[in-house]
């Protein structure tokens, strides 16, 4: 059977294992763009660049949703590993954990900006500004 890789020449060292591990991959990058193609989630992702990690109290205030639907977004970035969080006190933090995400979306959004101000946001990254 022929070569079907992308460069489409036969026999430079692709075996067809190695033309199932390169559809694999390109799976998984479909299954993360179908993750990242979503308003919410992308509005949560800026919210952590800009500020290295956020809590979801401070993701109500940006997002304007409650906590139930923040929670929900999370746990599908965190499952696909775009994500991770840490506990402190009472409250969890979430940073962008996958480097190649971070990359695209300085692509897709332009570089991260300042962040932003909310004074009626009661988290406590916002109380101490
Ligand atoms: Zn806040």
């Amino acid at each position: 059977m022929g070569c079907i890789c992308v460069n489409a020449r036969p026999a430079v060292g692709c075996s067809r294992r190695d033309v199932k591990n390169q559809t694999g991959s390109y799976r998984e990058m479909a299954q993360l763009f179908r993750l990242l193609c979503h308003p919410a989630r992308l509005c949560i992702l800026d919210a952590m660049r800009r500020r290295e990690e956020v809590c979801v109290c401070h993701l109500q205030t940006v997002l304007k949703q409650r906590q139930p639907y923040i929670s929900q977004q999370l746990r599908a970035l965190k499952d696909a590993g775009v994500v991770d969080s840490r506990r402190e006190g009472l409250y969890i933090y979430y940073r962008l954990s996958n480097p190649r995400v971070v990359q695209a979306l300085d692509v897709m959004l332009g570089p991260a900006g300042q962040p932003r101000h909310h004074p009626e946001c009661t988290c406590p990254q916002c109380r101490r500004e």
